[in-house]
């Protein structure tokens, strides 16, 4: 049978683009559906203008260290307006570079949610009404989608989809969640001079990621004037009665036992849910798993024969550059002859925190629980940069040691510039280096990064629960 196109793919984020124009390069003939803005999550409302915001948000510190470097006159008062157009326009740049890189290879756009009515019949709804097209083959990347949970009030809340949008800088803003999400908005609005309170539901933020940098983090962003109100639930928010505050906070937050606070803006970032509703999964035989994100095998093919899925809303690991992977891995072995598998292995990470931490490979309670013995190096240090200036941030680095092995299973690292460093050294990790090849490499003089292959003693057994981050 002739169908219109040779693959059609719902959701036109990082999976999506890439998976369609590697395909269309092919020699595929491709269709994406897009019911929002080509480019996704991470172009439109995710990792491009939040680390925007995150550099925008930097400037506080670097203008006070810039007075112990002799810099005078420097008071300077920050306008979110401009910040926040500008990031939209840039934003706008973008959404037009990915309109053209599906337009370059000759991928058809269609801008409206698609659904799928059958295992090659797609439904797109749009401004002009619905039209159908045929596929051989399909690629859903629909992705995920913040999601505040069912509690009273929970309308007052924002999430970061509409934190790109605020029309004015909130005095005091309340961020419930310890994760990604919640830590860098965190570090974002404290930089630009609001009052930031983070409610985490446990002792520490950043769960699953290695205790002693989580640590390092935790005590860092209190210390940069971040109020931690650990081991604390919410159990509503209010509005004051004229929904404007009347010179007051317009919103009241309150926890189980009959606390109270106010606060100008309440955002959640409590996690996100894979979008896997409303577009007719159910019709063709696409299973689902327990945890409600679309079942792929290791090729990222769903339960039905002609369908793949890949990105955040397959639940695997949600990262960008993991999307792309899968998405370029799903065209070369669907329609490029050159069948691979996505690799998931020592995928490098990093939360733009601030301080920033990055990681590649296992956490350290990771590798206690799944390798045997181990040698740990830590390094915690003042870096140059802060030697005499009044704000002082430390740096923490750490690597993983299979001790049968020599080989580095683990490198970690919070401070300036970590996710630049960890990027270069998962080279290293993905490629099994070991310890004295670390040790034989010469570092690069003076910088933090030297002391990643500078590290001669291992710690000492235990392991202190926390790392040095005073
Ligand atoms: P995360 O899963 O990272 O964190 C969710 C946080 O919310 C956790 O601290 C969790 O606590 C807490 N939480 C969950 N439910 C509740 C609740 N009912 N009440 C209070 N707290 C709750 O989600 P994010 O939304 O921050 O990010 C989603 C995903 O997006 C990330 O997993 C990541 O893959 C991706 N992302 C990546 C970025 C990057 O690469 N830099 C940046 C932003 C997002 P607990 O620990 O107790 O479960």
């Amino acid at each position: 049978m002739a169908y219109d196109f040779d693959l059609f793919v719902i959701g036109a984020g990082s999976g999506g683009v890439r998976a369609s124009r590697i395909a269309a390069s092919h020699g595929a003939r491709v269709a994406v559906a897009e019911e929002y803005r080509v480019g996704g999550t991470c172009v439109i409302r995710g990792c491009v203008p939040k680390k925007l915001l995150v550099y925008g948000s930097k400037f506080a510190h670097e203008f006070e260290d810039a007075a112990a470097y002799g810099w005078t006159g420097l008071a300077p008062a920050h306008d979110w307006a401009t910040l926040r157009d500008t990031v939209a326009k840039e934003v706008d740049r973008l959404n037009a570079v990915y309109i053209r890189l599906l337009e370059g290879p000759g991928v058809k756009i269609h801008m409206g949610r698609g659904r799928l009515m059958d295992r090659h019949t797609i439904a797109i709804g749009g401004p002009n009404g619905e039209q159908t097209v045929t596929a051989d083959k399909i690629l859903i990347c629909t992705g995920g989608r913040p999601e505040v949970p069912d509690l009273p009030g929970r309308e007052f809340a924002i999430t970061s989809n509409e934190a790109f949008h605020l029309p004015e800088l909130p005095k005091h803003v309340t961020i419930v969640g310890g994760g990604y999400i919640a830590v860098e908005f965190a570090g974002i609005f404290n930089g630009l001079g609001a009052k930031v309170d983070l409610v985490i539901r446990r002792d520490r933020v950043l769960r699953g990621f290695d205790e002693e940098c989580r640590t390092f983090v935790h005590e860092a962003l209190a210390k940069g004037g971040i109020k931690m109100r650990t081991e604390t639930q919410i159990a509503r928010i209010t509005a004051t009665p004229d929904g404007q505050g009347g010179g007051k906070a317009p919103f009241q937050v309150h926890t189980p036992l009959g606390g109270m606070f106010e606060t100008d803006l309440v955002m959640y970032a409590t996690g996100r849910v894979p979008n896997t509703a409303g577009i007719g999964l159910e019709k063709v035989g696409v299973q689902l798993n327990k945890a409600g994100a679309i079942a792929v095998d290791e090729w990222s093919k769903t339960t039905a024969e002609n369908i793949w899925a890949v990105g955040d809303v397959t639940d695997r690991i949600n990262l960008t550059p993991v999307a792309l992977m899968e998405g370029h891995c799903f065209a070369d072995t669907v329609f490029g002859n050159k069948p691979r598998k996505p690799d998931h292995r020592d995928v490098p990470s990093a939360v733009f925190c601030q301080p920033e931490m990055a990681n590649v490979g296992l956490s350290e309670e990771d590798a206690r629980r799944t390798l045997g013995e181990l040698r740990v190096f830590t390094s915690a240090f003042t870096p140059m940069k802060y030697s005499f200036t009044a704000h002082k941030q430390r740096t923490f680095m750490k690597l993983i040691v299979e001790a049968a092995t020599d080989k580095v299973v683990g490198c970690h690292m919070v401070g300036d510039d970590a996710a630049e460093l960890i990027q270069g050294l998962a080279v290293a990790v993905k490629a099994g280096a070991t310890k004295a090849q670390f040790d034989a490499t010469v570092g690069i003089h003076p910088t933090a990064g030297e002391e990643f292959v500078t590290m001669r003693t291992p710690r000492a057994e235990p392991a202190p629960r926390k790392a040095a981050a005073e």
